[in-house]
């Protein structure tokens, strides 16, 4: 048995309001298709990934699946079915035994539900998941109750749904010669080829993110259960002076900022960002920015520091860990840095990993007291606060 998955993301997914369509929005610091993505690509009886996407939404893609291995994606059609076809098409030359065609805006699919299918396409050509209706449903024409259906037999489906692949690439390829397609999955597809179809048991969960809350409700559920799964909190902590010399401008979180004076040192001496490299360094207790990278060796002169807070964020990562916050304090006379924060969590964030609302970025002065209060360099204070798992020993 070779089963690929087929993952549809060329709808505009506008019911969900926002800059993007649904599948690219971020839920848990990801976009929705990178962890639907994610849930085939880890799972073992996946053979290949292939997605199909609106062609105007390629750059998007490429950017919210990076690091993933997918191949190339495939172009959508005008409906829902019409993309499904291209996607069953473009695998012509794999073909495999198996397809599962599922919605990219169902993020939750759990390797349980993707085993189910697989396991009941070994005894029926067709295989949906579902859940049985548990509200009483009535007809409404025109909002007037006509009648109550009878629930028994109902069934609200889900995907994946599996088929064997050359049944679904003929149901697609007769659906289409006849003219339909307005089908809004691929099981109704194969029904009209005439085939049985079996259902095994769905999962609340796996439901599809449709309107705004949809979204903000899986946002706040995954990252729940992204920082349970990562139960080891960690504080870290950071400190770092600069000295001013002649100069024109300073770099502070990676944002030059014009100024009568430049900060020297290590690297472009951007103090808080070391500050915020050894805080992250600290909660893995990994040394600090000098270890990984010793000023006395010529090719860190002058370098964007935030080389070093990379370095530091794919260490915590590596051990499998997230930055869950970092909040910062820059000491200075001058210049303003409030005009400048908003950039500066930006930043930030895209190196961190982190939503800038989990960054916090404050500045003071010293009241003219002291090295500060004479202009005489910068200070900064820094912590992160970092998440792992727990298998590190305690004592
Ligand atoms: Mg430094």
């Amino acid at each position: 048995m070779t089963v690929i998955a087929i993952i549809v993301a060329a709808g505009s997914g506008s019911r969900a309001g926002g800059p993007k369509p649904k599948q690219y929005q971020t839920i848990a610091g990801k976009p929705v298709i990178y962890w639907t993505l994610k849930a085939f690509c880890d799972h073992p009886r996946i053979e290949r990934v292939c997605t199909v996407i609106a062609a105007e939404h390629r750059d998007l893609f490429l950017e919210a699946t990076a690091g993933l291995a997918l191949d190339p994606p495939v172009s959508g059609g005008e409906t829902r079915q019409e993309s499904c076809r291209k996607g069953v098409e473009s695998l012509r030359l794999h073909n495999p035994t198996h397809v599962l065609i599922h919605d990219a805006a169902r993020p939750f699919v759990s390797p349980e539900l993707i085993d189910r299918v697989i396991a009941g396409l070994a005894h029926h050509p067709c295989v949906i998941p579902g859940l049985p209706v548990s509200d009483t449903m009535k007809r409404a024409p025109g909002g007037i109750v006509s009648g109550t259906v009878d629930r028994a037999d109902l069934w609200s489906v889900q995907t994946p749904q599996g088929f064997q692949y050359p049944l679904i690439q003929e149901a697609h390829a007769l659906a289409a010669q006849s003219g339909q397609f307005g089908l809004t999955d691929d099981a109704a597809v194969a029904e009209r080829a005439g085939h049985r179809i079996a259902i095994v048991l769905g999962e609340m969960e796996n439901r599809k993110l449709t309107t705004p809350s949809d979204i903000q409700d899986a946002d706040a559920l995954l990252t729940a259960k992204t920082f349970a799964g990562l139960p080891d909190v960690r504080v870290g902590q950071g400190f770092d002076v600069h000295k001013f010399a002649p100069g024109e401008a300073v770099t502070l979180l990676g944002v030059r900022i014009p100024h009568p004076f430049a900060l020297t040192g290590h690297s472009d001496a951007d103090a808080p960002m070391h500050a915020l490299t050894d805080a992250i360094l600290g909660t893995i207790g990994e040394g600090d920015i000098g270890f990984h990278f010793p000023p006395s060796d010529s090719k860190w002169r002058g370098v964007d520091s935030s080389i070093f807070l990379r370095h530091a964020v794919s260490l915590v990562e590596a051990k499998g860990g997230v930055i869950a916050h970092a909040d910062i304090t820059i000491l200075a006379e001058a210049p303003k840095i409030a005009p400048h924060i908003a950039e500066m969590k930006e930043k930030l964030g895209a190196i961190l990993h982190l939503d800038p609302s989990r960054l916090g970025i404050k500045a003071t002065t010293t009241e003219t007291l002291g090295f500060i209060g004479r202009r005489e360099g910068i200070a900064a204070f820094a912590a992160a606060t970092v998440r792992l798992p727990a298998h590190g020993p305690l004592r």
